[in-house]
């Protein structure tokens, strides 16, 4: 299964917001066999996020979206969504009542912000709305739903609410690909040879983080299946000093590039 993450927000392209929720996500639907093979951050801009979604859904096996739900004028991403897929947005009954009690309930929990803002509402009508045919996620921490339409998945950009959502439809991501992780105290520029030995005798992606200082050199394997993982390990294991645990490698030089 392969998977695309979108990120939406100005915020984030400016560098005021780190971008935890593309990390978050990757490293979730990697760790069900799943792989990410596509990133990209874009601005508030309707028609950009309506392209790529659109051409995201044709060529992966699942698109997630994060970030720009809501009602307030920077959020666009549920119409575009909905344009992507030529729909309308509509409001759900059960997604409306939704937003009201949550609004409800901060209202009653915030007194002083109710007294100091007297306009302090909510227009259901733009907090609440999915496109059309759309299956809506509720918002299991804060007010914007999300929604999954066909394999696109529409989450808010606040962290937790994110992650609240994404264990909603959790079990809908998987696959095969698994992984294995290794240290060593080798410099990178010793590994070459045994790296492209590597390659050339099993069918696994070998991936080479150096690191600084007192760190040690990160390796890691991917492949499609276990058996391939398994016989790639071992042969590793007899040809390189590696070991699963970087404080392991106690006394010996620590790796660079
Ligand atoms: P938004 O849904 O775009 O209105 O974002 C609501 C809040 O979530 C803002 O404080 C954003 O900075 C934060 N946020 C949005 N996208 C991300 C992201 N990719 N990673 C971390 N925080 C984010
Ligand atoms: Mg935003």
């Amino acid at each position: 299964m392969d998977v695309a993450i979108l990120t939406v927000g100005d915020e984030l392209l400016a560098g005021d917001t780190e971008n935890t929720n593309a990390s978050w996500v990757a490293r979730q639907v990697t760790a069900r066999g799943a792989a990410v093979t596509r990133m990209l951050t874009v601005p508030d801009d309707a028609a950009l996020i309506a392209d790529t979604v659109r051409e995201w859904h044709a060529a992966f096996d699942a698109v997630v979206v994060i970030g720009g739900l809501g009602g307030t004028h920077d959020d666009v991403t549920m119409a575009a969504v909905a344009d992507a897929f030529d729909r309308e947005l509509v409001v759900e009954d059960d997604v409306a009542e939704d937003v009201e009690a949550t609004a409800r309930a901060y209202r009653e929990n915030n007194p002083e912000l109710v007294e100091e803002y007297p306009d302090l509402h909510i227009d259901v009508d733009d907090w609440a709305a999915t496109p059309a045919g759309a299956e809506p996620l509720l918002n299991p921490v804060g007010l914007s739903p999300g929604c999954a339409i066909e394999s696109v998945y529409v989450f808010p950009g606040p962290p937790d609410e994110m992650k609240g959502m994404f264990e909603l439809v959790a079990d809908r991501f998987g696959g095969d690909v698994v992984t294995q992780t290794f240290y060593t105290p080798a410099p990178e520029g010793a590994m070459t040879e045994l790296f492209a030995d590597l390659h050339d005798r099993f069918d696994v992606v070998v991936g080479s983080y150096p690191a600084r200082g007192s760190t040690p050199n990160r390796i890691k394997l991917t492949a499609a299946d276990e058996a391939t993982l398994s016989e790639a390990v071992t042969w590793l294991r007899d040809n390189a000093v590696v070991a699963d645990d970087p404080d392991s490698l106690g006394g010996a030089e620590k790796g660079e590039s």
